[in-house]
């Protein structure tokens, strides 16, 4: 019987290069947790892992257990995708490649554009900014692992720290541009079925927004602050909500103010 998504403890086989471990982690950020995605050609003992996501014994285990791990590739910084890395690198011994160098192990930084031939697959390095600066995309000749920058359900967030709106509509544009009949493979949530349609998707989702943004600061005047504008925007939203959302009301503030 095939798995579904959410299929805790149990390898899921989602295309014939690529399975996914889903960590016991839920939360709103991580919705059912974070996939650790375990690349192969079909055959091949030795195997590529995508995020061992966080510092949970049982969960790094079964990753280890999974194949030969001859490659560690990192997504983004945040901790529910890089918290188990030291420990995974001790256990496995295995190189860890990251687009920033504070979590590169044996190796070096990943670099956009990059081919990196392992397990078997060939495997392309699309830096996808937005969601953090540093996030980067996998591309495989069916698939591409999106890592946060599309999520399997809902919209991603983008970091304060670092993301921003206009990196993030381009990476929209790159992932609609390289995906078109591939599988997007998110960081959370289950696999969609395509990654062009999905970009699509997110990037009308965002316009929508901006244009109830604009509209509200036609009322409230242009240099409304962030959560005057979270007040008219989203008067109908639970207020539980609205701190989220004013986090990216700012993004798009900063955006209309600087484009
Ligand atoms: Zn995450």
């Amino acid at each position: 019987m095939t798995l579904a998504h959410p299929a805790y403890g149990q390898l899921r086989q989602v295309t014939p290069t690529a399975a996914v471990l889903l960590a016991d982690n839920p939360g709103k950020m991580t919705l059912d947790g974070t996939n650790t995605w375990i690349l192969r050609a079909p055959g091949s003992d030795e195997v590529v892992v995508v995020d061992p996501g966080p510092k949970d014994k049982k969960h790094l285990d079964a990753v280890a257990a999974s194949g030969t791990v001859v490659l560690v590739l990192v997504t983004h910084r945040h901790g529910d995708h890089t918290d188990g890395l030291k420990r995974f690198h001790k256990k496995t011994g295995a190189p860890i490649r990251a687009f920033s160098d504070e979590f590169v192990h044996g190796s070096t930084a990943l670099v956009d554009g990059e081919v990196i031939d392992a397990a078997g697959l060939k495997i392309t390095v699309l830096a996808t900014p937005g969601h953090t600066a540093d996030s980067l995309s996998f591309e495989l000749d069916d698939a591409i692992l999106t890592g946060d920058t599309i999520l399997g359900r809902g919209t991603t967030v983008l970091d304060p720290k670092d993301g921003t709106l206009a990196d993030y509509l381009a990476s929209l544009d790159r992932l609609e541009a390289a995906g078109a009949g591939k599988i997007a493979l998110p960081g959370h949530g289950a696999e969609v079925a395509d990654t062009a349609e999905v970009a699509r998707m997110y990037r009308k989702h965002r316009f929508e927004r901006l244009e109830q943004i604009k509209a509200a600061l036609w009322v409230l005047g242009q240099d409304a602050k962030p959560m005057k504008v979270v007040k008219h925007v989203y008067a109908d939203v639970d207020k539980k909500l609205w701190p989220a959302a004013r986090m990216s009301v700012k993004a798009q503030l900063t955006y209309l103010r600087e484009s």
